[in-house]
């Protein structure tokens, strides 16, 4: 399952034998296993042979700011991340998948609400890091729609235009929409995000405590967190009614809610193509 050369360096660098590896599947992006030692350890490890190398570094100091946080979010713990020829490689502790308990939704929806609470003075980050493993431009703004239009639609949109999965046409309509934003968004402080949380990038672990992974973290407005949760399928309501009671939202949210979507949606756009530039084009042309 792990390509040759990857496998002995991992043995060479833990100075361990893999024993087993067994593949582990529900990533969109990489190739995932979980790994049992010589010691009888066990590790998750996810691969790429194509992508940067670099977005597997990138993905350790997400997870570490998350950690440094603090909230009662169960954030794994990264053993080790690295490279051999063009293959970048993490390998983090392997967390068992449990049930979710009756408290554990709401201890989600608190413990996202006090990640949110960590604050920075600007929009961005000190790096640039990946959303899947396309490149994601954290230079920093003191304000939030110029970093939302500069650094997250018109990246994307200029990708999805450049490889033919959205007509040139469909520009007009974004500058429509940046024009509105000052009556679309309310204000907000910059509020550490996950940056990536849809349903596959969560699940709770043996004890119910919520388990958040494959971050593209940054300083952010909180309801672009909040929209990504909504977008595919959303979390359950005593999640966001436990989220609000800490922190509530300004209302009239489900309004906004498709705006801050279409940065994920253009992301998809690039990555999949298909039926997400559709996506794309229906809430654009709102903006006539
Ligand atoms: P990708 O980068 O390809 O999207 P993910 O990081 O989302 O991959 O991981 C793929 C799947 O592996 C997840 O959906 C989850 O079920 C599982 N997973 C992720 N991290 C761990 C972990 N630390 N321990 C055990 N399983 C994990």
């Amino acid at each position: 399952m792990i390509p040759d050369s990857l496998r002995h360096h991992i043995q060479q660098t833990l100075d361990q034998e893999i024993v087993s590896a067994q593949r582990v599947s529900g990533g969109s992006i990489n190739e995932a296993g979980k790994l049992t030692l010589s010691d009888g350890s066990e590790y998750f490890l996810k691969w790429n042979t194509t992508a940067d190398p670099d977005m597997f570094t990138k993905e350790e100091k997400g997870l570490s700011l998350l950690k440094s946080a603090n909230t009662g979010l169960r954030i794994p713990e990264v053993l080790v991340t690295g490279q051999t020829d063009s293959t970048g490689f993490l390998i983090q502790e392997f967390i068992i998948e449990g049930e979710k308990h009756s408290q554990s939704a709401i201890k989600f929806g608190q413990a996202l609400a006090n990640l949110h609470q960590q604050r920075a003075r600007k929009f961005g980050l000190d790096h640039h890091n990946y959303i899947g493993r396309l490149p994601q431009s954290n230079t920093r703004h003191e304000d939030w729609i110029s970093f939302f239009i500069n650094e997250r639609m018109k990246p994307q949109l200029q990708m999805a235009i450049d490889t033919g999965k959205l007509s040139s046409s469909v520009a007009t309509h974004f500058k429509s929409m940046y024009n509105k934003l000052p009556n679309i968004f309310p204000d907000e402080e910059p509020s550490l995000l996950h940056g990536d949380l849809w349903g596959g990038n969560y699940f709770y672990d043996d004890s119910g405590q919520a388990t958040i992974y494959d971050p593209a973290v940054y300083y952010g407005h909180r309801e672009m967190e909040l929209a990504f949760t909504h977008l595919f399928g959303g979390f359950s309501s005593r999640f966001y009614k436990a989220y609000k009671d800490v922190h509530p939202i300004e209302p009239e949210f489900d309004q906004r809610k498709d705006i801050y979507n279409l940065y994920p949606l253009l992301v998809h756009t690039n990555l999949f193509g298909g039926h997400y530039a559709r996506q794309v084009e229906t809430i654009a042309k709102q903006f006539l």
